[in-house]
């Protein structure tokens, strides 16, 4: 059997960890071939001490290319929603679970390809670093791939959405869908209708924050 060539992302972080000391070790991860395909590791960035934490999948084409996450056409519509929902982005820590984008080409473009299991497994030392430093009070799973990874594979984004969900991970754990799929929605009335949806989600635990 051939040697692994790439180390587990857990033996990469600092012993004393920070955010920028874990993003800065992030940068040289190879603990999956994802580091082959995408252009750069996009790390979480936000407020140090957010109260509020959102993850989502991976990093889409604009990120990659940014290096930032949720800077492209879905974290456009993430900053709308956090607007409606009276949540200042400044304040909260955005992240993935996978921390380099996943694609493969259609003609010129770059088209956004799930992560596996074992991505998502490989990958999950740097979410946990994250969670473990930000200590957020809240989480709110951006999508199927971040509530599953953070939820167990059994749950469903479908049939729990926007409720508030026990955890060990944080006081208040919410799963709603992701900005991508309200863009992927077939017509205006359906994309109205999921942005209120998300938005009416990220209102509740704005709610539970302030009462926590
Ligand atoms: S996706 Fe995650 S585990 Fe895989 S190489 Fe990138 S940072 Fe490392």
């Amino acid at each position: 059997m051939p040697k692994r060539p790439n180390k587990d992302a857990a033996e990469l972080i600092p012993d004393r960890p920070t955010i920028s000391s874990v993003r800065d070790a992030a940068k040289n991860c190879q603990a999956c071939d994802l580091y082959k395909r995408g252009t750069q590791t996009v790390f979480g960035e936000g407020a140090r001490k957010a109260r509020l934490m959102l993850v989502g999948e991976q990093p889409g084409d604009a990120e990659d290319l940014a290096g930032q996450p949720f800077v492209g056409p879905a974290g456009k519509l993430l900053d709308r929603a956090l607007v409606e929902a009276g949540i200042d982005r400044a304040a909260v820590y955005v992240t993935n679970v996978v921390k380099h984008f996943k694609w493969e080409p259609r003609g010129k473009r770059r088209i956004h390809k799930k992560p596996s299991a074992g991505e998502i497994a490989a990958c999950r030392p740097w979410l946990d670093t994250e969670i473990a430093l930000v200590k957020p009070r809240a989480i709110v799973c951006l999508g199927a791939t971040a509530a599953q990874s953070l939820l167990g594979r059994q749950f469903k984004v479908t049939a729990h959405r926007g409720e508030l969900i026990a955890s060990t991970l944080a006081p208040i754990m919410l799963a709603t869908v992701h900005p991508s799929s309200i863009l992927r929605a077939p017509d205006d009335e359906t994309r109205r209708t999921e942005m209120k949806r998300s938005t009416d989600a990220l209102r509740k635990v704005a709610r539970a924050l302030e009462k926590s």
